[in-house]
């Protein structure tokens, strides 16, 4: 019987897992390294996939009011931004900054007893006792332990499995400027998707005062910096995207400050769990973020666990569930995203044209597949095995 949960990282996994177990009355304690809620300004999307589960555990009310709704994406070539497919999103696709994601989050949680606590780094744990033990020393057991400490997690490399992170070769640039430094052509104020030799860019509206969000992949085969995420240098970003489009060019030169990550990935872990011990969001399963989904995998693997838990007395029954339903989800959306930057670079002509096509053909289709994963529906063929 679960009474109690440790939650290790106050990301997009740890907080809406922690929500919705305390939401059901379980005790929860979410533990996090940094002294507050520390998200960087960035924007995220959130496809139906996700914000279905978000409504059902009641957290879309709060996001609404910090969110956008953009409704349309485009595809459009990397040097004259003409479009090659347009899609129509319904209501439940939303675009927000990852600011006010996690804040919303983390006071949603705090509303209903929940406990964050700040400074504190776990640095290791027990997992047949279920026991933590955090950076001052002090030690706590929990029923369970929820790792939910990022890509670069620690926790999964001493419990888990020894591969480290791997850097992909993709370098991802994001910054953020203002509405009026969007390109002048229509549809520029929707989700807008660019396709190039060697690389892609996304921008859209985040429903932060007037804020607009791009990031632009490059190909690259090194990554040289220290950390996987560092302030970016203007001039080189620029450098990397010479001959693209001369007004998208404009509106990234207009970003106050830039920020360059490496994209790294890891692959699955043998199991998600270990004793009282399990893995959640991108300390489980990053992956490259070409289709949008590690946030919504994250929250998909949230309430995932929760549902399974609340429904069973056992938790190690619960525990296998959750392995089994995941991973194979999980795999198929990392391989798909992979594939992804690949079909977004080619630079052959005769590439590129097939592969305008296919995105004309099959681009809505594929996409409204992907966003339309109902978690709670495969839940329920689980449960009732
Ligand atoms: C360029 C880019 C664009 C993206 N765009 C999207 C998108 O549009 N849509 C989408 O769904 N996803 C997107 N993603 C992916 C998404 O950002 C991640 O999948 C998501 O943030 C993972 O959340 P998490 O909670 O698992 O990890 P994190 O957000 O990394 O949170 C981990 C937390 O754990 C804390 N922590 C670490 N170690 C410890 C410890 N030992 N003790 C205590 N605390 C610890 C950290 O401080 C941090 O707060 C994107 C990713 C990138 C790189």
């Amino acid at each position: 019987m679960l009474s109690n949960v440790a939650v290790i990282g106050a990301g997009v996994s740890g907080l809406t897992a922690g929500y919705a177990l305390r939401k059901n009355g379980i005790e929860v304690d979410v533990f996090e390294r940094s002294e507050s809620i520390k998200e960087f300004g960035a924007g995220i999307t959130l496809s139906k996939n996700a914000t279905i589960l978000l409504q059902e555990i009641g957290l879309m009310g709060s996001l609404s009011s910090v969110s956008h709704n953009p409704m349309d994406s485009y595809i459009r070539d990397y040097k004259k931004a003409k479009v090659i497919q347009s899609k129509t999103f319904d209501k439940d696709f939303i675009t927000l900054d990852r600011r006010d994601l996690v804040a919303t989050l983390a006071t949603r949680f705090e509303d209903i007893g929940g406990s964050i606590n700040f400074d504190c780094e776990v640095k290791l744990v027990d997992p047949i006792v279920g026991e933590i033990s955090i950076s001052n020393q002090e030690k706590k057991t929990y029923d369970l332990i929820l790792i939910c400490d990022g890509i670069q997690s620690s926790l999964r490399s001493s419990y888990f499995d020894t591969q480290q992170p791997q850097f992909t070769n993709y370098v991802a640039w994001r910054g953020m400027t203002t509405i009026e430094n969007l390109p002048k052509y229509e549809g520029s104020d929707k989700v807008n998707v660019y396709y190039g030799p060697g690389g892609h860019c996304v921008h859209y509206p985040t429903g932060r005062e007037n804020l607009i969000n791009f990031i632009a992949i490059e190909y690259n085969e090194i990554w040289s910096e220290e950390s996987w995420k560092t302030e970016g240098s203007k001039s080189e970003f620029l450098n990397c995207f010479k001959g693209w489009n001369e007004d998208l060019l404009s509106m990234f030169n207009s970003a106050q400050e830039i920020y360059k990550w490496g994209i790294f990935e890891r692959a699955l872990p043998k199991t998600l769990y270990r004793d009282k011990c399990v893995l959640l969001g991108d300390a489980a399963h990053p992956m490259v973020p070409f289709l949008g989904q590690g946030g919504c995998l994250a929250i998909e693997d949230a309430y995932c666990l929760m549902s399974l838990l609340m429904g069973d007395k056992d938790i190690n029954k619960a525990l296998r569930q959750y392995d089994k339903l995941r991973n194979s989800r999980v795999s198929w959306i990392q391989k798909r995203s992979k594939f992804q930057g690949i079909f977004n670079h080619v630079s052959n002509p005769l590439l590129v044209t097939i592969r305008n096509f296919i995105t004309k053909l099959i681009m809505n289709s594929s996409v409204t597949k992907l966003h339309s994963y109902n978690l709670i529906k495969e839940i329920s063929k689980v449960k009732t095995v």
